[in-house]
């Protein structure tokens, strides 16, 4: 199993970038550490019983949480793929977790890739986003509109807004994000596996394409 690190702040597109690429190479599996999250919220689980009030003030959840949800995930994978993690690890802490669970599989770190987006366009970003409460797909109101407004083209579902997603829980996952998941650049950087791709201005093929290429 190989591993690639997607890192970018909340509405950088990780998630729509990741899902991309994994829409067209079955190789490519698609992990979201936040979809995790909500599925365990959503099922009442210990854990998700735990997460909710991080996850509600947008808070990282203890990475204890997270990093478990994330190692049981990959003891149980068998077979060769790579694991495009989208969303962990969000801490140094959890990036040394994480070091300790491929070495634990046998895995292997291919890098991480940065889409780096400026302030202004997440906010406009997260504020149009819209996901289906059933399949997981994601869209924006400009940007990545359904076929038919409000309702997903994958399955029909009514689209629903992320309860996070209200200003208030943005302008703290954003605070989040610049005091404890930028430092993870660095992190990266520093051992060499860091690609960056400028993630605002060009049209999502481009970006999935230039993902490629770092995953190549
Ligand atoms: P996301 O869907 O990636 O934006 O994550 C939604 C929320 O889930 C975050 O605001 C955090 O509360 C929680 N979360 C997701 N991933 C992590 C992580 N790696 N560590 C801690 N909390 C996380």
């Amino acid at each position: 199993m190989k591993v690639v690190i997607l890192l970018g702040a909340p509405g950088s597109g990780k998630g729509t970038v990741a899902s991309r690429l994994a829409e067209q190479d079955s190789s490519l599996r698609h992990v979201s550490s936040g979809d995790l999250l909500r599925d365990a919220v959503k099922r009442q689980t210990p854990a998700g019983v735990e997460a909710e009030g991080y996850m509600k003030r947008g808070e990282l959840v203890p990475d204890a949480i997270i990093a478990q949800m994330i190692g049981d995930l990959m003891a149980g994978i068998t077979g060769e793929c790579t694991l495009l993690l989208d969303g962990f690890p969000r801490t140094v802490a959890q990036a040394e977790i994480l070091d300790g669970t491929i070495s634990k599989c046998g895995a292997e770190l291919k890098g991480a890739i940065l889409l780096d987006v400026s302030d202004d366009i997440i906010v406009e970003r997260i504020a149009g986003r819209r996901g289906c409460p059933k399949c997981g797909a994601g869209y924006h109101v400009t940007g990545l509109p359904p076929k038919v407004a409000g309702i997903c083209d994958k399955c029909g579902t009514a689209l629903v807004i992320r309860k996070d997603d209200n200003p208030e829980t943005v302008q703290n996952r954003l605070a989040v994000y610049k005091a404890q998941t930028l430092p993870l650049i660095d992190f990266y950087r520093g051992r060499g596996q860091l690609s960056c791709i400028k993630g605002g201005i060009d049209p999502l093929e481009v970006i999935v394409a230039k993902a490629k290429q770092a995953l190549a």
